[in-house]
């Protein structure tokens, strides 16, 4: 498969208020923002409108004034919106060579939905296997790898959180089913796919 984002081309004024969206009013909580935007954000996520990172979240910008009359400008802060989970997300880290490592950290962890990964197991295991047989993965593949791979780390924290009898059954039989998925791979075996798999079905079967 080919993976690329698209990026939309957007008008004068939907510029305009695009970059209105990420703003926070001086007396505004992040609360207050968020319930401010939403319905417009949503609408341009739903038009397809929203381009880049600002598909999957937005970071909040508040305004600096270096002295009295300067017209500022806007500086991201560590508050953003993720639409994976419509949560508001804070952080003490920052981002930096435009990766946002707090959502990155969010995603791993506590992102209750999972709509930031958006490719298929299957295609992740192409992309990867695309590396091994020497060509290189573009910058659209690479980061949703690295979506991919936060996902993993996030649905392992929750499998191994799970409490409840229920979740756990159901947890091993979707484990049970990418260990199957791994083993009858029919380019042959993904050996450390397959022992975390099955590390993870026994940390699971311990618990109950
Ligand atoms: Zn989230």
């Amino acid at each position: 498969m080919v993976y690329t984002e698209n990026y939309p081309v957007l008008d004068e004024t939907e510029w305009k208020d695009y970059c209105q969206l990420s703003g926070i009013h001086s007396k505004e909580t992040p609360s207050d923002w968020m319930k401010r935007i939403w319905d417009r954000l949503m609408d341009y996520k739903n038009r397809g409108r929203l381009a880049g990172s600002m598909k999957r979240y937005i970071i909040a910008n508040k305004m600096k004034y270096l002295w009295e009359g300067d017209l500022g400008h806007a500086v991201g802060v560590n508050i953003a919106i993720c639409y994976s989970c419509n949560k508001l997300v804070y952080s003490n880290i920052g981002c930096k060579y435009g990766i946002c490592h707090f959502m990155d950290k969010h995603w791993s962890t506590n992102c209750i939905g999972n709509a930031y990964c958006d490719i298929s197991f299957r295609d992740y295991i192409e992309f990867k296997n695309k590396l091994k047989s020497g060509l290189t993965n573009s910058f659209d593949e690479k980061q949703a790898i690295r979506r991919y791979e936060l996902w993993t780390q996030n649905a392992i924290r929750r499998v191994k959180r799970a409490r409840e009898i229920g979740r756990k059954i159901r947890a091993i039989n979707i484990i049970a089913q990418k260990w199957l998925e791994y083993m009858y791979r029919p380019d042959g075996l993904c050996a450390s796919e397959l022992a975390l798999h099955y590390q993870l079905l026994w940390a699971v079967c311990e618990e109950m």
